[in-house]
């Protein structure tokens, strides 16, 4: 049986395709991405499921999947496809647009992480370790977590009080605060 793919597919389809720069129809359902991807296991949807979803214009299904937050953009999936798809610039796409629409809902830890990881490196420049997990811990409720490990780390000099400065901080964040405001999304 022919499948005709209807107009709503297509454009959503092809927003994918403009935001990764390939075309995703390429995809032919080998599902070799699914069978090297590390975390495939956890995913309710697998990865090559969630590119057919977005070739069929299934939106709400391919951003409203847990597999785009669990995703662990190692790229596996991108190097093992025999039609160069690139398969994690395709959930990076799909969680940018999750975030643009405020579909966030469906894995809220993790995309709280990804909103602090951005706030921390917008303030410092660079990653934090400290400022970040005990941002993360107290947000979620959770203070005392892995409190022993950070000890360890700190103790072996891997985790730092402090963060040194970096060269050009204020130009970075003036041109972070640009970009936000472009997209509407500016304090
Ligand atoms: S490996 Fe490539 S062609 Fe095969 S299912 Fe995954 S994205 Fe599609
Ligand atoms: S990039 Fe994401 S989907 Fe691809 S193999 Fe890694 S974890 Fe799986």
């Amino acid at each position: 049986m022919k499948i005709t793919l209807g107009d709503h597919s297509r454009v959503f389809g092809r927003k994918i395709s403009d935001m990764i720069g390939q075309n995703i129809d390429g995809c032919y359902q080998c599902g070799k991405c699914t069978a090297g991807c590390p975390i495939a296991y956890a995913m309710e949807v697998p990865p090559h499921e969630v590119i057919r979803l977005v070739q069929l214009g299934r939106e709400e299904e391919a951003m409203g999947s847990h597999t785009i937050w669990l995703c662990a953009s190692c790229e596996t999936c991108t190097s093992r496809c025999p039609k160069n798809i690139d398969v994690a610039a395709a959930m990076d796409a799909l969680r940018v647009l999750a975030f643009r629409q405020g579909q966030t809902g469906v894995e809220k830890e993790i995309t709280l992480f990804h909103k602090l990881f951005l706030k921390v490196i917008e303030r410092f420049g660079r990653v934090n370790d400290l400022q970040l997990m005990g941002r993360y811990n107290l947000l979620t409720l959770n203070p005392l977590k892995d409190w022993r490990l950070g000890l360890k780390l700190l103790a072996k000099g891997k985790l730092k009080l402090t963060t040194p400065p970096v060269k050009g901080l204020q130009e970075f964040q003036e041109i972070i605060k640009r970009v936000l405001t472009k997209r509407g999304e500016g304090a």
